[in-house]
């Protein structure tokens, strides 16, 4: 593979990558819709909604742990402003309990606790994040929690647009790094794993090879054509998770 040059295809999504975004329902649209708006805002790029079974949205939100403001009851400039907390932020007190809540990145710690306690009875997550894997199941912390119903759990997805949902998730200490360059650098090592690894590899070509600029000027279904052959060839390579 040729080194040094970043191959983002300037000719328009290809047909598959079209396809994948047209056969996604609304939730997933608009989740990945506030995601994007998360990466464009230099916060970390997780968008999420809330919707009733047969796909009616309810509340969409998106990360905003670096917003100096925010829509009211939402979560922001806090490192609990998550995208799955300002979604279910919003939700009120006995909500009917069977809502479906969609987000691009699998849960943190602190959100699945508050999808645990909030009206939710399955959560969709497209992209993987290992830091979190095993931090879900509370029925192992108590008696209690061993007999109630935890919320069903969907995911990762193992397509494209889950590998994208990773790939731009990763691009967020470099975008904070830009956007808040008072946070100091020791929140880019932070967010990185502690080796080099594929998605690493193709995450900091993209960001130092400048393309990171031209993705985020694009739409988000568009930014997934851009990267479709990197996201097929990154998934050749990941392991299964
Ligand atoms: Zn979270």
């Amino acid at each position: 593979m040729e080194t040094g040059v970043v191959d983002v295809q300037p000719a328009g999504p290809p047909a598959a990558a079209a396809r994948l975004w047209a056969g996604l329902d609304g939730p997933w649209q608009e989740a990945f819709r506030q995601a994007w708006e998360a990466l464009r805002t230099g916060n970390i790029a997780v968008g999420a909604c809330a919707s009733t079974a047969d796909g009616q949205i309810v509340y969409a939100a998106r990360n905003r742990v670096t917003d100096g403001d925010g829509p009211p009851g939402e979560i922001f400039g806090s490192s609990l402003a998550h995208a799955e907390m300002n979604v279910l932020a919003r939700l009120p007190f006995g909500h009917r309990r069977d809502l479906v809540l969609t987000t691009t990145l699998q849960p943190c710690l602190q959100c699945a606790g508050a999808i645990r306690l909030g009206p939710v009875s399955t959560v969709r997550f497209a992209g993987h994040d290992r830091y979190w894997d095993g931090c879900h199941d509370f029925g192992k912390l108590s008696a209690r929690e061993a007999q109630r119903a935890q919320p069903t759990r969907i995911g990762p997805r193992r397509d494209e647009i889950g590998t994208f949902a990773t790939v731009i998730f990763r691009f967020s200490a470099a975008l904070i790094s830009r956007f808040r360059p008072t946070l100091g650098p020791g929140f880019e090592q932070a967010l990185r794993p502690p080796r080099e690894d594929p998605l690493t590899d193709l995450v900091q070509e993209l960001e130092h090879g400048g393309e990171l600029e031209r993705l985020s000027a694009m739409e988000v279904n568009e930014a997934l054509g851009s990267l479709w052959a990197r996201l097929q060839e990154l998934m050749e390579v990941l392991p299964a998770s």
